[in-house]
């Protein structure tokens, strides 16, 4: 198995048991990510994308095949040892933004630190780190719904940041956004990637996927056309640069 590959999937298939039937969505998908790369993954509807995600995340589990996340083998595992793969590896962003709508932005951002050992002061202040990263500190103290979708996707994206992962996960980020907040988050997709963390999109949106250095194809259970991106469009921003 080559060394730089982050996420290397072989002959992976996974069922879902709905009553007396199983509805098969994974059949025998395989995939060589490298790290660093950014690529987008689109398929139709009900293609199986989240569920692809899904178990790269390890928030769900694969019936058969191989899946090896920086070289590691992924077998089925309690929650407890998922969650710490999880949380050494992984950054989430979801369509939803997925934020707890009791807790401000901070709070929101720090949550990922909660199960890591650190104070709080330092959690708090290394959240407004990563708020002010993404030009939002002024709204540190401020509730998800005071806020708008593309802040709150930044806010999202902040709290991703924030444990440090190896790759970003993010499951039809732009799904929820006008065109405008959609390309400003891209944007800041790219950035991250730019940093040197590798960037996973499933996405059914063209414009998007064409944002990313390769476009992976999911059709009917397996990986169609798997091409490198000739559009693909690196951006040069500073945010990221200064610490
Ligand atoms: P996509 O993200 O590409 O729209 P999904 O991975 O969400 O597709 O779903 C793939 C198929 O699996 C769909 O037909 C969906 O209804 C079904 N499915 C997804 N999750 C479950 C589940 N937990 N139980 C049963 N069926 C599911
Ligand atoms: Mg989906």
């Amino acid at each position: 198995m080559s060394n730089n590959s982050i996420i290397k999937v072989e002959g992976l298939h996974k069922s879902y048991k709905t009553g007396n039937n199983a509805l098969h969505v994974l059949k025998g998908i395989d995939l060589d990510i490298k790290a660093g790369e950014m690529v987008s993954i689109m398929g139709s509807s009900g293609s199986g994308k989240s569920t692809l995600l899904n178990i790269l995340g390890i928030l769900d589990s694969h019936d058969s095949g191989n899946y090896y996340l920086d070289n590691i083998r992924i077998e089925k595992m309690n929650e407890t040892k998922a969650a710490r793969f999880r949380n050494n590896y992984i950054g989430f962003v979801f369509q939803s933004f997925n934020l707890i709508s009791f807790k401000n932005a901070m709070e929101n951002v720090a949550l990922p630190l909660y199960y890591k050992n650190i104070s709080r002061k330092k959690r708090n202040q290394m959240a407004l780190e990563y708020l002010d990263r993404m030009g939002l500190k002024e709204w540190a103290n401020h509730l998800p719904a005071e806020l708008s979708g593309g802040q709150k996707q930044r806010i999202a994206i902040a709290r991703a940041l924030i444990s440090k992962p190896k790759v970003i996960l993010a499951d039809e980020p732009t799904g929820a956004l006008d065109s405008q907040t959609s390309f400003e988050v891209m944007d800041i997709l790219q950035e991250v990637n730019q940093m040197g963390i590798t960037v996973i999109i499933v996405t059914h949106e063209n414009d998007i996927a064409h944002r990313t250095q390769r476009i992976i194809r999911l059709r009917d259970g397996i990986i169609g056309e798997n091409k490198i991106n000739g559009n693909f469009q690196p951006v040069n921003n500073e945010i990221f640069t200064s610490s």
